[in-house]
């Protein structure tokens, strides 16, 4: 089941965003929580009958002053039903929850402007493109695509620990279609939306700095992949470099707290947002805040 509701939105200054869920995920709960013994996880979110845990696939869509801004784009709809059956997607719609989620926020697939990525597994890249035939088109006709240049090269020279998590035909026709802007590092890439690289769940990993007159959003992607990872050891099996995830957290989590961000939570079943805390022992979510 797609987790309710599909569109929530609340004011970030002078733009309005949109937490879109672009459909539901269900992946073994050991490996979401990487050391962290079950007992104590399955206290924040229950495992089904094997082992899974339910998760969200949340994209964020922003209305920015230069055009619709959309953050990451869910798995879609080109892999086979197995594959949906072992990771448990459950995000059909017209083509995807993700198109139906725009519509719901009052647009339409063709408005959005610009596409980024926080990385580029399936289940964040696989909405970028679309199956029609033996073609793969832009699921976003109208939009420029933005990634890190050390992403790409990363999920196009895979080896047998990640190549399961990266599908060329996600990212490699955009760029052949000379449609994708490469962002090397930390960078403004639009106005008021700046790139951070998050290293950890993967070398080139990036969260989105979001800022408009004095209030700031920050969308955590993998980092912080539920609200339940908020503790710092709390860290997925799945990352490819735990320890250097461990201090990117302890970085941006401090900043998270010090300058009030709406942290987004990608994989969050329940949770799009809210502000963090740090309770005197660990990281915890504070307010949800307004959504509307
Ligand atoms: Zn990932």
């Amino acid at each position: 089941m797609i987790p309710a509701p599909v569109v929530e939105h609340r004011q970030l200054g002078r733009w309005r965003i949109h937490a879109i869920q672009a459909g539901g995920q269900k992946l073994d709960g050991g490996a979401m929580f990487g050391v962290v013994p079950k007992p104590l996880w399955e206290r924040r979110i229950p495992a089904d009958e094997r082992n899974r845990i339910q998760l969200g696939m949340r994209c964020l869509l922003i209305e920015h002053d230069l055009g619709l801004v959309l953050i990451d784009t869910g798995a879609g709809n080109k892999e086979s039903a197995k594959f949906y059956e072992i990771y448990g997607v459950e995000n059909a719609g017209s083509p995807t929850a993700l198109e139906d989620g725009i519509r719901a926020a009052g647009f339409a697939p063709d408005d959005v402007k610009f596409v980024i990525n926080s990385h580029l597994h399936f289940d964040h890249a696989g909405g970028n493109t679309t199956r029609d035939g033996d073609r793969v088109n832009p699921s976003f006709r109208n939009a420029r695509y933005m990634m890190q240049r050390g992403e790409y090269e990363y999920a196009t020279h895979t080896n047998e620990r990640t190549a399961a998590s990266y599908y060329p035909h996600n990212f490699v026709p955009l760029v052949e279609a000379g449609l994708v802007d490469f962002i090397d590092g930390d960078r403004e890439i639009l106005p008021g939306i700046s790139s951070v690289l998050t290293p950890g769940h993967t070398p080139n990993h990036q969260g989105l700095l979001i800022e408009s007159d004095g209030e700031r959003a920050f969308y955590l992607a993998d980092l912080v992949p539920t609200a339940a990872h908020l503790p710092l050891a709390w860290i997925m099996g799945y990352d490819v470099e735990p320890l250097v995830t461990l201090e990117t957290k302890r970085r941006i989590l401090k900043r998270a707290v010090d300058e009030a961000w709406v942290a987004i939570f990608e994989h969050d079943a329940d949770t799009a947002w809210g502000t963090v805390i740090h309770d005197g022992k660990t990281y915890a979510l504070g307010s949800k805040g307004q959504s509307s």
